[in-house]
């Protein structure tokens, strides 16, 4: 209970409410014991007195330059019964001369004390008795010095404190007090439900279930919420993901082993004898045995960009370059297929270069396997066209081909891991693992990039002739890599060269 979220708030409301309450009593006390407007009362009437004395009135009946004391005594005891306020006087060189109560009253100082101080206002000073007397200087012509003194006005602090400020104030404290609790239930409330409903689902996504939980309550604990939301999404996104995987590898090793099973045993057992059999045979097994290492070093790259473990070299890379490498690279294979590629440059001026920074032997993977995938589904006959700009501080890659093209609603997912079209699961031996454009879209988004596919779009006439919108005219693939800041810097220093190795057609 002490622990609790709705026990800890009311204290917390508590202690606040007793700081607060305690500061304005003792803020009330000090007000009432300096009691400066009763102060202010006095200090106005002495300022008066004052003021009658330094004019000399006909009344004060004081000769200037009198030192008689006895004559003076008499003087100031007469104007302090007419005025009420308390006189004493020092003589020029500093020395008391007359008090008008100095008979029944702890005397003023000899010295006087107030020589240096601002004249101009009242000054309070505390008796040998301990009496506190407000009282006012008046220096004179001939060098005498008045002082017009009256006791301050003690109010009756503890006697006001019990009758008239502690009663409302105990009523405002108890008001405040059931306030602070209603206050406390309906905030820890507020607070806590949520909280509770999202223990409730992690405890159901720890055995397996992944409910969404409300975002409610305050900002912080919606942020909580929602990032416990996203969580469970990747978990389920993960989890599925790994049973896909399971079962993908499983499915994708088990067809090729099993050709390779059967054509071995063809020719251990000698059902093929035939030199051209002998030979498709072993072709088999070559092209499904290589199938399958391919698959394995995706796989590996996969695991490898999952675990974070893919050192990535951070270096200035020319595009122009390591594209006219990656599109010769695949020549021959154009050439035989029939297939017209070409690699274009956009509005680039000269011969300055595209400088991005990072590892280019994968980025020549990444472009490799666009264009391997642009020469494979493009029919003899067609075109396969890089092109590279720069759009502000980003350099864009087109791998645009004249295939088939991909249907809208696979476009994103084709980027997943072993999804492979219905078109590519038929392609014979050349056919892939779905693995290649995962592995691509991770290296781009490691090198700060975004990749996309699109299907390119025909001539608004040609679509209504043809009926077909969407595809029939090919795909491209855009790459966006982030342009190195200051490229003529980069170009300045050696960029590094091109090493077309992997995917080797
Ligand atoms: P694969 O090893 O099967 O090529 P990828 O990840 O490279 O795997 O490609 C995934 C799928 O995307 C392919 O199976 C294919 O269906 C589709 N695809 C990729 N590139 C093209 C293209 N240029 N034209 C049409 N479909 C494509």
């Amino acid at each position: 209970m002490f622990a609790s979220l709705h026990f800890r708030l009311w204290l917390t409301y508590l202690l606040i409410l007793a700081a607060a309450m305690s500061a304005a009593l003792l803020a009330m006390i000090v007000y009432l014991l300096r009691n400066p407007a009763v102060d202010r009362q006095e200090a106005q009437r002495l300022r008066l007195v004052a003021a009658l004395i330094a004019r000399r009135t006909q009344w004060l009946e004081v000769q200037p330059g009198i030192n008689n004391p006895e004559r003076l005594n008499e003087v100031v005891r007469r104007m302090d019964n007419a005025l009420g306020v308390r006189l004493v006087v020092y003589g020029a060189s500093g020395q008391l001369l007359a008090d008008s109560r100095a008979e029944f009253l702890p005397p003023f100082p000899q010295q006087p004390f107030f020589e240096r101080l601002n004249l101009n206002r009242a000054r309070i000073w505390r008796d040998a008795e301990g009496t506190q007397w407000l009282y006012w200087v008046i220096p004179l012509e001939d060098g005498q010095i008045w002082v017009a003194a009256t006791p301050r006005q003690r109010v009756p602090v503890l006697n006001l404190l019990r009758d008239e400020i502690l009663p409302p104030f105990l009523r405002a404290l108890s008001f405040a007090v059931v306030i602070s609790l209603l206050m406390a239930v309906f905030v820890s409330h507020w607070i806590a439900s949520p909280l509770q409903r999202l223990a409730q689902a992690a405890r159901a996504a720890s055995a397996g279930d992944f409910p969404k939980v409300d975002l409610e309550g305050p900002n912080e604990v919606r942020a909580v919420a929602e990032a416990f939301n996203e969580m469970t999404t990747r978990l389920q996104a993960s989890q599925r993901a790994q049973r896909d995987l399971v079962a993908n590898v499983s499915h994708d090793l088990k067809t090729p082993l099993t050709s390779i099973q059967g054509f071995a045993q063809a020719l251990l057992d000698g059902t093929v004898q035939e030199p051209t059999a002998i030979q498709q045979a072993a072709q088999v097994i070559y092209d499904e045995a290589d199938r399958m290492h391919r698959m394995v070093m995706d796989l590996l790259d996969l695991a490898r960009l999952d675990a974070g473990t893919m050192n990535f070299e951070r270096a200035p890379i020319d595009l122009r370059e390591l594209l006219a490498a990656s599109v010769k690279k695949y020549a021959i294979q154009a050439l035989q297929s029939q297939i017209d590629l070409k690699f274009e440059i956009g509005d680039l001026a000269g011969e300055a270069p595209i400088i991005v920074v990072g590892d280019a032997d994968r980025l020549t993977q990444v472009f490799s396997n666009l264009l391997d995938n642009a020469l494979k589904f493009t029919p003899p006959g067609g075109q396969v066209q890089v092109s590279l700009r720069s759009q502000e501080s980003w350099a864009e890659i087109d791998v645009a081909d004249s295939g088939p093209g991909i249907a809208p609603q696979e476009l994103e997912r084709i980027f997943e891991r072993f999804y492979q079209t219905d078109k590519s699961r038929r392609g014979g031996n050349r056919r892939g693992v779905g693995l290649g454009l995962a592995i691509a879209r991770e290296i781009v988004q490691a090198h700060g990039g975004t990749i996309r596919a699109d299907n390119r779009r025909m001539a608004a006439s040609d679509e209504l002739e043809s009926g077909e919108a969407e595809t029939g005219r090919g795909c491209v693939f855009t790459v966006r890599l982030p342009l190195s800041p200051a490229p003529q810097e980069m170009a300045r220093r050696k960029t590094i060269t091109v090493h077309p190795s992997e995917k080797a057609p």
